[in-house]
């Protein structure tokens, strides 16, 4: 269906085909959900919140709860004052969360609702609590919707009590539950106690028991969220979606912050367990040292069939930066880099991934679509595709192996219980990667060269 994809590129500003984002909602819906019993609340029409729901859904393969203000004419004209009114009594009533997120939508932005106000004149009941954060769709994407939502969260709850907790909190970013769990598992091991935040493990990966649960047993709890501004420090993983919730935290309460590239691959998993270890103040234990010893066996055992292969990586800015730099160091050239969210900090840091692995006519850039890469494609192939799901016509169209990573992936199955962080997650990814490559060698191999080891 992309055949006629032209070479021809023309320059575009304001028209986007074939986008490599998504909207904010879909992001501060993401957010809300890893906070235990919480409702992810849509202020706009059901279509909208139809739209989050599904998007989110079809990747976890899991159900994604929200309620929605079910904005008609009448509230577009009047404003939705009496659909939030209304739409908070009754989830308080029939669905009893602890805790409803509210996020607004394009039309609520659009005709200009004051959610601030609205929610300071609800009828709360007791011991619950409503909190918001705006997330206008046309600009930014899901990711700054992530962060907005957390923010939304850290300014409603957020005090510090003057005694410290003792936790170092840990902003995992927008990553799969099955990462959350990785890093967990990291933290455990330099014996460093946490609280993450948000934290969708338990969430949007609970197990099949045979009873719905509406509010399964995971996400960060109000009272862990209220805390943050006592924790001993803060490790944000995610130099792009975490910037400014970090950031908000040391202002409101100065808690100190590092500010860390997701830990995929050797560099970036070094980084972080560095950090884990100064928080801690404990030495990494061998089976850490076992782990990234692998790792870097398989790099080298791998890199006769990797080295300058020619990738193209889209997706998040944040998943984007760790796959390239793991990428690099496979000693691929990441010939096309991009990320749909508008953030000129992604092609810096890019920048600087390629000069300090000497890359030359390598492109990155923010604000890009998947149609734009789909030309550069068309006038210079590359070997390997990795991103989300909306690639997938155009490795078709191009016959290029694909490997699905990112969000949202949507047509396959097991992903989001799997990390990619960490040792072992970039363990996964490069037995991705390695024998995506090695199943197109012997798919073309001529049967003189077909061989049983390679
Ligand atoms: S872009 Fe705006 S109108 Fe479209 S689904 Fe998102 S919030 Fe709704």
């Amino acid at each position: 269906m992309l055949d006629l994809t032209t070479k021809e590129i023309k320059e575009r500003k304001a028209l986007r085909i074939n986008p490599c984002k998504i909207c904010q909602p879909v992001g501060a819906l993401y957010a809300a959900l890893g906070v235990r019993k919480c409702m992810p609340h849509s202020h706009g029409s059901q279509g909208c919140c139809s739209y989050h729901r599904m998007v989110l859904s079809r990747h976890f393969k899991e159900p994604a709860i929200a309620s929605s203000s079910s904005f008609t004419e009448g509230a577009s004209v009047f404003g939705g004052k009496s659909n939030i009114t209304t739409a908070a009594k009754n989830v308080f009533d029939m669905y009893d969360p602890d805790i409803i997120a509210v996020h607004t939508t394009c039309l609520s932005e659009t005709i200009g609702d004051d959610l601030g106000s609205f929610i300071t004149d609800l009828e709360v009941p007791e011991g619950k609590l409503v909190v918001h954060t705006n997330t206008p769709s046309y600009v930014g994407s899901h990711i700054n919707g992530f962060f907005n939502m957390m923010m939304g969260f850290m300014n409603y709850l957020t005090k510090k009590t003057g005694a410290p907790n003792g936790k170092t909190a840990i902003f995992p970013g927008w990553v799969n539950p099955g990462d959350i769990k990785e890093l967990k598992r990291l933290a455990n091991l330099l014996d460093v106690k946490t609280t993450f935040f948000p934290d969708q493990s338990g969430v949007l990966d609970a197990p099949m028991t045979g009873k719905y649960e509406m509010y399964p047993d995971g996400g960060t709890t109000i009272e862990e969220i209220r805390s943050l501004g006592d924790s001993s420090g803060l490790i944000a993983l995610g130099e792009i979606i975490c910037a400014e919730p970090a950031e908000l935290l040391n202002r409101k309460w100065k808690v100190d912050y590092t500010l860390l590239p997701l830990p995929v691959g050797v560099t970036y998993t070094d980084q972080f367990i560095l950090a884990l270890r100064k928080q801690a103040n404990t030495v990494v234990p061998p089976e850490l040292e076992h782990e990234r010893g692998q790792l870097v066996d398989l790099l080298l055992d791998s890199h006769q069939y990797t080295y300058q292969k020619k990738v193209a990586i889209f997706g998040d800015p944040d998943v984007v930066i760790g796959l390239t730099s793991l990428a690099l160091e496979m000693s691929m050239t990441p010939k096309y880099v991009i990320t749909g969210t508008p953030k000129e900090e992604f092609t810096a840091k890019i920048n600087a991934l390629f000069e300090k692995y000497g890359v030359k006519d390598c492109t990155v850039k923010a604000n890009a679509d998947l149609f734009e890469l789909h030309q550069w494609i068309k006038n210079e192939k590359v070997d390997l595709m990795i991103g989300t799901t909306y690639g997938k016509q155009i490795a078709k169209a191009e016959d290029i192996p694909f490997i699905r990573a990112g969000f949202p992936v949507l047509d396959r199955y097991g992903g989001p219980l799997q990390p990619i962080v960490g040792y072992a997650g970039s363990i996964r990814l490069v037995e991705q990667i390695t024998n995506a490559l090695l199943d197109r060698f012997d798919r073309d191999a001529a049967d003189e060269d077909f061989e049983i080891v390679l």
